[in-house]
């Protein structure tokens, strides 16, 4: 194929994935409806985006203290923490285990058997005796449906967990089984949370102006403050008190938007073949276009469709035609090298190398390395669009926005991309600042553990 036609076939496949700000702005205007459906009594249950309640009340303020249990469970690693809060520090040891593979498809028995045994270890190694009871926040980064702090019911699996018997039920209730069944551990697991309230929380504690965290890793999603009021669904006496604070924490679960049609309009021939080939087709959409699980296998299935149309590889497909070769990661190492640019792609060719992919020209390369741009640039502009509109819809003068996860960790541009495009996309009068939050989710538990423990009641003040 002539180099013109090439270049030409390359940019009529790859042009859709670039998102004008007018799309942007048109991104913000639907999710700020979803968020109001989410949110109102009468069409919460419909709506796409769960908005979900925590029972999070407030920021930390300082006064908690106490030696705690923590675990984060759902992203790239299953982790177990022992945080110990005095006068405003936190210490904090930790581990972190795999969960292998068929553990993560077996029973929810076995699953939670498995989880059990990690923190029996950790507990033994660290000297943490039977005698004490500990209390212990989990953190579970799935969309789960809640009434109060210590316990919460799982919606639905995501992230390649499949465990069986666990949907619907009490993931709480299913821990202190697990622990009551060894018998030689001895822990009271007073708070549930999701990743991001634990990010929120974790960032508060350092920064009182924080009211927002936001995830991008394995999944995406973000939680905000919101006030009472603009939250139809939570009734009074039930779900909060009356007189004491005006505002909740809500999960909103963004992850899901566009399941109700919303990004259709957006949407690539791509994501939709990636989106088919998940355990979960129809789900999550957005979370799909946007997260460490997906962006690899995105890349992958435009490189074997320009493959395949004779532009890459002298067209061989064979290694490039293999589901979930190529990963996440690849994408911020060949990223990495082309922004180094000296003509040179050695770690690009040796990551095509290992999937098979033998003829590689500098050209190819530089396409490879142009799509991976593509596609994390997507993300990251979906990503400010989606914050943006929780700035825009708290409307304060000055917010502070815990971040973690591994694309944002880990991407070599996607913190400065996320950055730059929610300042174009927000009124001049709002200000922010994004803060980097490493282990919020260890921390952010044994927080709301000891707002737990010191309320010792339902409701979280
Ligand atoms: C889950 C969220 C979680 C997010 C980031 C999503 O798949 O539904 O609850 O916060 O991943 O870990
Ligand atoms: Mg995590």
């Amino acid at each position: 194929m002539l180099l013109e036609k090439k270049k030409q076939k390359f940019d009529e496949i790859t042009k859709d994935f670039l998102i004008d700000t007018d799309g942007l702005r048109k991104i913000m205007v639907l999710l700020e409806q979803a968020f109001d459906k989410g949110l109102a009594m009468e069409t919460a249950s419909s709506a796409s985006v769960l908005m979900l309640p925590t029972y999070v009340q407030s920021i930390p303020d300082g006064t908690e203290q106490g030696e705690f249990l923590a675990l984060d469970l759902g992203g790239t690693n299953f982790r177990i923490f022992f945080v110990k809060i005095i006068n405003r520090e936190m210490k904090v040891k930790s581990t972190t285990c795999c969960v292998p593979n068929d553990v993560m498809k077996a029973t929810g028995e076995e699953l939670f058997d498995y989880i059990a045994k990690c923190i029996a270890e950790f507990m033994k190694e660290h000297g943490l005796t039977k005698s004490k009871s500990l209390p212990l926040g989990f953190t579970f980064s799935f969309a789960c449906k809640q009434d109060g702090l210590a316990s919460a019911r799982l919606i639905a699996w995501t992230k390649g967990f499949k465990a069986s018997g666990v949907e619907n039920e009490d993931v709480a209730e299913l821990l202190r089984s697990a622990c009551q069944r060894r018998g030689d551990i001895n822990v009271d697991v007073v708070a549930v949370l999701n990743d991001t309230t634990a990010t929120l929380m974790a960032s508060a504690f350092e920064r009182n102006s924080c009211q927002i965290a936001v995830i991008v890793g394995t999944g995406t999603n973000a939680c905000y403050m919101e006030k009472l009021e603009k939250c139809g669904k939570l009734r009074k006496g039930i779900d909060f008190e009356e007189g004491t604070f005006d505002e909740m924490c809500i999960n909103t679960e963004w992850g899901s938007f566009g399941d109700h049609g919303e990004l259709d309009w957006l949407r690539t021939d791509f994501d939709q073949q990636v989106d088919e080939a998940t355990i979960n087709p129809g789900h999550q959409l957005f979370l799909k276009m946007t997260s460490g699980m997906y962006l690899g296998e995105t890349v992958r299935a435009v490189l074997e469709r320009l493959t395949r149309e004779g532009v890459l590889f002298g067209g061989q497909t064979e290694g490039i035609s293999k589901h979930g070769l190529f990963l996440t990661k690849y994408i911020s190492e060949i990223e990495s090298e082309f922004i180094e640019n000296d003509g040179t792609f050695p770690k690009t060719l040796q990551i095509l190398k290992v999937m098979g992919v033998e003829e590689v020209s500098q050209l190819d390369c530089i396409r490879v390395a142009t799509i991976c741009t593509l596609i994390s640039t997507r993300a990251a502009h979906l990503i400010a669009a989606a914050t943006a509109t929780i700035i825009k819809r708290m409307g304060k003068p000055f917010v502070s926005i815990g971040v973690d996860g591994s694309v944002y960790r880990f991407h070599p541009t996607f913190s400065r991309l996320l950055d730059e495009k929610i300042s174009e996309l927000i009124d001049k009068n709002l200000k922010y600042e994004l803060l980097l939050s490493i282990d919020g989710s260890g921390r952010g538990a044994a927080l709301v553990a000891a707002v737990a423990m010191r309320m010792n009641k339902k409701f979280h003040c």
